[in-house]
């Protein structure tokens, strides 16, 4: 007897003269060419078209055009993480006996990176005060040729001198690479301000509902480019189409959500500052922020979504407080469309020691807001309540 024929197969797409509204998501790994030939001229770039997902795809395409328009970038590519981000822009700028100067209030892992895995690699680090372009060039080597800074630290919410720092790295001829993080281009666009690579943690504020983890890299040099897409692809620094995808979705509101969560955190601000338990707010729209006057310059008076507050008293109150605000998720991330509540001291910053922390003026009464779009009144009688409970 015949064996019976097998109807699970591989064939094409039905053809359709219409076309999807939204972005269909690609999960292929591989896709089809015609012939060795055309496959060549892909290759080549001379014909469109994708081969092997880890060496792009429509999805991580399509995400990574719509940051290059808010960036003011060109062909910037898409990482599994805003820590594959930061490893393929690094890793793409420097070689081993290469030094990287670094901000002092990088985000934790960074720090960790210039502490431990890139002197590994045979590349030396150094780290320094970004609101200081002076203390930045006495840090400076002979061998420096990258300094990477965030232009808001976390958590402190000081604000960089990127101007010094751009001119810095300009009279060394170090690459400028700048974690846009926190600011995003909605309030600040690191290329106009002589940044040569750009990176983000998409993961936070851009894709916004903390369902996916991805990263972003632009370059203002073609070629600098096209060494970081090396690396992207080579150790495999690549999205899922999946992240990419409702990260596209995500990135749609953007803008409409970082001016609520903009508007919210000013008024959450003003609220802790006269709330008679904190004792200190740090947000850089207020005029009491230590670097006003450059937010105002920099940032044209966008505050962003981060509050930071110390409060009297230490561990047993700050352990109250987030068992007061049982809406106010505590969890360690920030950019989420709803408001987190992080502790630095028990999470970024337990690395550090007690005096180090105090050096930054972070104490266990130090509190970190990522302000989400939620009702704002709410919001502030919520917090307000659990910080009464708390002392
Ligand atoms: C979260 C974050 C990162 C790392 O991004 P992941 O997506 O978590 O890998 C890097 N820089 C800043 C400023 C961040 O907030």
């Amino acid at each position: 007897m015949r064996k019976k024929q097998s109807i699970v197969r591989r064939t094409p797409v039905p053809h359709s003269s219409s076309v999807p509204l939204v972005t269909p998501l690609m999960p292929s790994v591989v896709y089809r060419s015609a012939s060795p030939d055309a496959i060549d001229a892909q290759y080549d770039g001379t014909a469109p078209g994708y081969v092997y997902a880890r060496e792009g795809h429509p999805n991580a395409d399509v995400l990574a055009h719509k940051i290059d328009m808010l960036e003011g970038a060109e062909g910037g590519l898409i990482f599994g993480s805003g820590m594959a981000a930061i490893t393929g822009a690094l890793l793409g700028c420097v070689k081993a006996g290469d030094h990287v100067l670094g901000g002092n209030q990088l985000y934790g892992r960074c720090l960790r990176m210039m502490a431990q895995e890139l002197p590994a690699l045979g590349i030396e680090t150094g780290l320094a005060d970004p609101t200081d372009a002076q203390a930045m060039r006495a840090a400076v080597k002979p061998n420096t040729k990258a300094i990477l800074i965030e232009v808001v630290s976390n958590p402190t919410l000081r604000i960089a001198d990127i101007s010094g720092i751009s001119q810095l790295a300009k009279d060394i001829g170090a690459l400028l690479i700048v974690d846009n993080t926190f600011t995003t281009p909605r309030s600040f666009r690191p290329f106009e301000y002589g940044a040569d690579v750009v990176v983000h943690s998409v993961t936070k504020l851009l894709a916004g509902h903390s369902d996916v983890t991805l990263g972003y890299v632009a370059a203002k040099d073609p070629e600098r480019l096209e060494a970081i897409e090396g690396i992207w692809a080579t150790f495999g620094l690549t999205p899922s189409p999946f992240d990419c995808w409702l990260a596209e979705r995500g990135l749609h509101s953007f803008e409409l959500r970082f001016d609520r969560a903009q508007e919210n955190a000013a008024r959450l601000a003003d609220a802790l500052a006269g709330h008679r338990h904190v004792t200190k707010v740090l947000y850089p729209g207020r005029p009491d922020h230590p670097d006003f006057d450059r937010a105002e310059k920099l940032l044209k008076g966008q505050g962003g979504n981060m509050v930071s507050f110390i409060i009297d008293g230490g561990r047993t109150q700050a352990n109250a407080l987030t068992k007061a605000a049982p809406n106010i998720a505590f969890a360690p991330t920030l950019g989420d469309i709803g408001t987190t509540l992080s502790h630095p001291p028990s999470s970024s910053h337990r690395a550090l020691s007690e005096s180090e922390r105090a050096a930054l003026g972070i104490s266990e009464g130090f509190f970190r807001v990522s302000v989400g779009i939620e009702d704002p009144d709410l919001l502030i009688e919520e917090l307000s309540a659990a910080i009464d409970a708390s002392v």
